[in-house]
């Protein structure tokens, strides 16, 4: 951990943002404040990890602060720690009571300063790393459903606002029951982190992105991206599926390994995600099945 966090530093005197320096600089990024308004300005630019943050300061005090940053969704998340030169037991309380993770009076003894702040960064890191294992599938090791519904909503909010198409595609492992009843239900997994890879590989532009949505079967996103290319680019996963050639003599569509796919693609008019794409990006798939599989088709 560590130098990869950031700590906003709050405090009206220069000789304490200085000393909180130069105890921490070491370990971590620090970025300073000398008031309230500056401090809130730096929250919104890129949040810090923590905050150390004053209480006694002219204008805007720590307990405005705290409570405009608890007032924001961007910065409800960011621990405050109080260090302040008020220490009776009731501006402790209230400090807690307001969302701080802790309260420091000053004056302060710097190694436990330097514990408390590791101790509470730890808690930070362990959130984070919770947070993205919470979005990611644990097999195929590329995002999940969950995943997929955020960067969905997402997508299709931009590409409303820049008034530019959506594409989605729907990839299903064509037999796969058949696969697995033959060669095993490890060997299926393996093959499911295959097919993942092979269409991750396929995409090439920063903001394409596949997710698993279940069982055999992957959804992938390009925003602005028309139907023609889209098009393309499912004919391309199909292709690198079939081009790892994995063994499948028994599946009726070829003696390898193949994947059906259905896409479609609309121009988000309203902000609100129409599940009307999803409903025909999967007819189409339906119809890839029944179409032979091993296939690509495209809603018109
Ligand atoms: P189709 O070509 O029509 O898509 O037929 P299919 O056999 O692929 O489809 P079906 O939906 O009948 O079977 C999907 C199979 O996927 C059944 C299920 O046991 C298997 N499956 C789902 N999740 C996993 C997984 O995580 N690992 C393995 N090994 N198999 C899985
Ligand atoms: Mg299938
Ligand atoms: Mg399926």
């Amino acid at each position: 951990m560590n130098a990869e966090f950031t700590i906003l530093i709050v405090d009206d005197e220069k000789q304490n943002r200085t000393l909180l320096t130069e105890l921490l600089q070491d370990s971590y990024n620090i970025v300073l404040a000398k008031n309230g308004t500056q401090a809130l300005e730096k929250t919104q630019s890129r949040a810090p990890d923590l905050i150390l943050l004053d209480v006694l300061m002219p204008e805007m005090d720590g307990h405005a602060v705290i409570r405009a940053l608890k007032a924001n969704d961007n910065t409800r998340h960011i621990p405050v720690i109080f260090i302040s030169a008020l220490n009776s037991a009731g501006d402790e309380e209230l400090g807690l009571e307001l969302g701080a993770v802790d309260y420091i009076a000053k004056p302060f003894h710097p190694p436990i300063v330097r514990v408390r702040i590791r101790n509470h960064l730890q808690a930070v890191h362990q959130r984070l790393l919770l947070e993205q294992l919470a979005m990611i599938d644990s097999l195929t090791e590329i995002p999940n459903r969950r995943r997929f519904a955020e960067v969905y909503e997402r997508e299709w909010r931009r590409c409303m606002r820049n008034n530019t198409p959506l594409s989605l595609i729907v990839v299903d492992v064509d037999h796969f029951k058949l696969y697995n009843d033959t060669y095993g239900h490890a060997a299926g997994d393996l093959l499911l982190k295959r097919v993942a890879a092979a269409i991750q590989g396929s995409l090439k532009r920063p903001a394409d992105f596949v997710a698993r949505y279940g069982g055999e079967e992957f959804v992938v996103i390009l925003p602005e991206i028309e139907a023609e290319n889209g098009k393309q680019i499912a004919e391309k996963i199909r292709f690198e599926v079939e081009a790892q050639k994995i063994p499948f003599p028994d599946s009726a569509v070829a003696a390898w390994l193949t994947v059906s796919l259905g896409g479609a693609t609309h121009t988000p008019v309203h902000a609100e995600l129409d599940a009307a794409l999803f409903v025909q990006a999967d007819h189409c798939l339906y119809a890839a099945k029944h179409g032979g599989r091993n296939q690509v088709i495209w809603a018109t």
